[in-house]
């Protein structure tokens, strides 16, 4: 299983970092863990071609993390014409939000006559699905955002990839890193409290007890972005756009 970085960032651009996007390809299909606004942009700089994603997988319901489905469907209708079937799998009322975002920033988008069918389906929490040639299992974890946030249990080629959208530190989080080949972990703080996030302090905490043979550290807010030399454990890396792993 092949993972490139699209979207390192947190909500705010921290770094020059883009938004929440990960690409993941396995038995010669492609998917996209989360659509932060500026996907389109990490897929074009990084030549990954759009039309290429089956799937689109959202861990919640925040703009940093799916906002970017508007610009994926107008780019795929005006700019190159895809007919491949889309399919996007997140938390319940996804497909509602997206027409609200789609509505509110491109009048009638919602009702252009695509080439291609766009299908919505919801998570149901510690279910795994066979998505594409990879196996989902969404684990609900703690953020408001208007509708239950989730972490990502993805298995392909006999790897295991989880990802832990957006949370403050929740146990549950350990069940679905366990044995994880990469456990790609949101880091928004250092360590003063993370609020709805994580801070480094939290996971170094956990490091043993999550068993992930990698972590990689995302979503880094400024004062974590301040601190990454603090961060010396020879299983953790730093994400950055652009970074491709075999898992
Ligand atoms: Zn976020
Ligand atoms: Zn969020």
């Amino acid at each position: 299983m092949k993972l490139t970085v699209v979207g390192s960032g947190d909500a705010f651009g921290s770094g020059g970092r883009l938004q929440s996007c990960y690409h993941l390809e396995a038995e010669g299909r492609e998917l996209l863990l989360d659509c932060g606004a500026t996907a389109i942009i990490g897929m074009q700089r990084l030549g990954l071609d759009p039309d290429r994603v089956s799937t689109i997988v959202i861990s919640h319901l925040h703009g940093d993390h799916f906002a970017g489905l508007v610009w994926f469907l107008l780019h795929a209708h005006y700019v190159t014409g895809r007919t491949a079937p889309l399919r996007v799998v997140g938390p319940e009322s996804i497909e509602e939000r997206f027409a609200a975002a789609a509505e509110a920033l491109f009048p009638q988008s919602t009702k252009i006559d695509r080439r291609f069918e766009m299908t919505f389906d919801t998570h149901l929490g510690g279910v795994a699905r066979q998505i594409d040639g990879f196996r989902i299992t969404p684990f609900e974890v703690s953020h408001p955002s208007g509708a239950p946030p989730y972490a990502l249990r993805v298995e392909a080629e006999g790897k295991v990839l989880t990802f832990s959208g957006d949370t403050k530190w929740v146990d549950v989080l350990l069940e679905a890193a366990a044995d994880a080949d990469l456990y790609i972990s949101e880091c928004y703080g250092y360590d003063a409290e993370g609020g709805h996030h994580m801070t480094w302090r939290d996971i170094a905490q956990n490091l043993d007890r999550l068993g992930a043979r990698r972590v990689l550290l995302t979503h880094m807010g400024r004062g974590m972005l301040s601190h990454v030399s603090q961060v010396t454990d020879p299983r953790v890396l730093l994400a950055e756009d652009g970074l491709r792993l075999e898992i």
